[in-house]
């Protein structure tokens, strides 16, 4: 899995470090951007990264699925 991100359209709702705290991280929580923290999560945290996208409002996180094991 890989995490990317459109930072423009992030409307920093903390929908994403809410639910993936090990992933996303939002640099100001008065109206910051989101950053991403590992671009290629464990596997352990393939679900919330999952449900991050789902939630995020502005369809910031986008998510590549490539190979079942990357433990590159
Ligand atoms: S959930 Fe989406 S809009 Fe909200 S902080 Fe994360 S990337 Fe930005």
């Amino acid at each position: 899995m890989k995490v990317t991100a459109n930072p423009t359209t992030c409307i920093a709702s903390g929908n994403c470090s809410r639910t993936a705290p090990r992933v996303f991280a939002n640099l100001d929580e008065n109206g910051g951007f989101m950053s991403i923290l590992d671009e290629r999560p464990p596997e352990s945290e393939w679900d919330a990264v999952r449900e991050a996208e789902d939630l995020c409002p502005s369809a910031t996180i986008q998510i590549e699925e490539d190979d079942e094991a990357d433990d590159a």
